[in-house]
C-alpha cells in the first residue's frame, strides 16, 4: 500500500482556489515527487481568477511528474461521479475537495477509484522524511 502525502500549503492553496471559484467547480493537476503532492497546476480553461498563479510547465523539474488531479465539488459531496471515476483511471492520485473547503473537506482516490488516505505534512518536515 503506497503512502501519500500532501504539503499543507498546497492543500491550503487548493482550498483557496476552490473558494474563489465557488459556486463554480475548480480543477487542476497535481505535481508529485516521491508520493508527495508538491504543487498544483491550474487547468487553463478553468483559469479565471486574476490572483491565481499558473505554473509554467517548462519550469517544472524533470524529477516531478503530473500524475494527479484535483477538483472541487461545490455541492459538498466528496464522492466521485461516474465521469470522475473514468477520469481517475489515468492518474495515480485524485483529490476531490468539497464545500465548505476547510482543511478537512477532501477525499482522495487512486486510479481505481478506491478511497485512500493522504497525510498532510509541512514542507520542512518532508525534507526529514525524504532523508530517512
Ligand atoms: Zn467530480
Amino acid at each position: 500500500m503506497v503512502e501519500w502525502y500532501i504539503y499543507k500549503d498546497v492543500l491550503e492553496s487548493i482550498m483557496e482556489f476552490s473558494k474563489s471559484f465557488y459556486p463554480r467547480e475548480f480543477s487542476g493537476m497535481l505535481y508529485t515527487k516521491n508520493n508527495i503532492i508538491e504543487d498544483i497546476y491550474i487547468i487553463p480553461q478553468t483559469y479565471s481568477n486574476e490572483n491565481s498563479a499558473v505554473i509554467r510547465l517548462d519550469f517544472v523539474p524533470l524529477s516531478m511528474s503530473i500524475n494527479g488531479s484535483v477538483h472541487s465539488h461545490p455541492s459538498g459531496n466528496g464522492y466521485p461521479s461516474r465521469a470522475d471515476l473514468s477520469f481517475f483511471q489515468s492518474k495515480d492520485i485524485n483529490i476531490i475537495v468539497y464545500h465548505p473547503y476547510d482543511l478537512f473537506s477532501f477525499k482522495a482516490y487512486n486510479s481505481k477509484g478506491e478511497n485512500i488516505e493522504i497525510k498532510v505534512i509541512l514542507r520542512e518536515k518532508s525534507k526529514l522524511l525524504k532523508n530517512l
